[in-house]
């Protein structure tokens, strides 16, 4: 609901990072003074750390980010869902220790042993699953696609949704993505590339979902394009919650300013007032509850 402009309904961060060791619930308390109701807790690979080296390493490590969601629905009236997977740049870096070969298995054990939380129900999403978003040798990057077409398989047998850490290549990620989502049989809508930029327009997301990082500069091009979307899309903030790289992503409290400036955006560019209320309405709700059940 609009009350004098301002949104009033709920307000979702769809991809957010914590750290027992860093600020972790008090990053939680600045979302939710600023007007936060949901999130959606991302699983955070300890890349800088140890690496889970089997799938009992696995196995602790979910638990781990499970009973942190466990610790923020105890202290929080907030809505808080969990995306478990392994994180394609762990797969990456392993390959020098592992080998390619033990490298990919361990990674796709990771990957059922999620989808096994995802189907009792202590984890909402796949992910973030996908391919490195930096430069690899071709051998790799053929490795990455073949096993993230796999993965995009036993998500879509597991009627999951997914979130996707892809390269930022514009709209050629986009329309390789959609590619390979249909080839693997998963529904567009329930796979979403996370870390996206703010062009939302058809043309450019080919029908692939998308969570959008809403930085300084994001709310011009998503009032530009939203009038141009056909596919969901809802916003995030990959808050890393390391305080070795402060500022890299970004903070906790950006996902309610940003909502709040969007709807004066489209408010001033003349969108009725119903209309940003079903947008927002299915930013903020009506979308990621379908998606993770919430
Ligand atoms: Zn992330």
């Amino acid at each position: 609901m609009l009350v004098d402009g301002k949104w009033t309904g709920p307000i979702f961060d769809q991809h957010m990072h914590l750290d027992r060791t860093n600020r972790f619930l008090d990053a939680v308390s600045d979302f939710s003074k600023s007007g936060g109701t949901a999130i959606m807790l991302v699983h955070k690979p300890a890349v800088s750390k140890s690496l889970p080296t089997d799938s009992q390493g696995y196995r602790e490590a979910y638990s781990e980010t499970i009973s942190m969601a466990e610790e923020i629905r105890r202290n929080f009236d907030l809505e808080v869902g969990l995306v478990l997977g392994p994180h394609p740049v762990s797969w990456e870096n392993q390959i020098a220790d592992l080998g390619l070969k033990k490298s990919t298995e361990l990674h796709l054990e990771a990957v059922s042993l999620a989808l096994e939380h995802i189907d009792s129900g202590t984890a909402n999403c796949l992910g973030e699953v996908g391919r490195p978003h930096y430069p690899v040798v071709e051998e790799t990057w053929e490795a990455a696609n073949e096993m993230l077409l796999e993965i995009l398989s036993m998500a879509s047998s597991a009627k999951t949704s997914v979130q996707l850490h892809v390269e930022d290549n514009g709209e050629g990620t986009c329309q390789e993505l959609s590619q390979l989502c249909r080839s693997a049989g998963l529904p567009l809508d329930r796979a979403i590339r996370h870390f996206a930029p703010p062009n939302i327009s058809s043309e450019f997301t080919h029908g692939l979902s998308a969570t959008v990082n809403v930085g300084k500069g994001s709310i011009a091009t998503l009032t530009e394009t939203a009038g141009r979307s056909s596919a969901p899309w809802g916003m995030e903030t990959d808050f890393l919650d390391d305080r070795n790289r402060p500022g890299a992503v970004l903070g906790p409290k950006t996902v309610p300013k940003r909502t709040q400036e969007l709807a004066f955006s489209l408010l001033s560019s003349e969108w009725e007032e119903s209309k940003v209320e079903s947008l927002m309405q299915n930013i903020h709700s009506d979308w990621p509850k379908s998606l993770y059940g919430l």
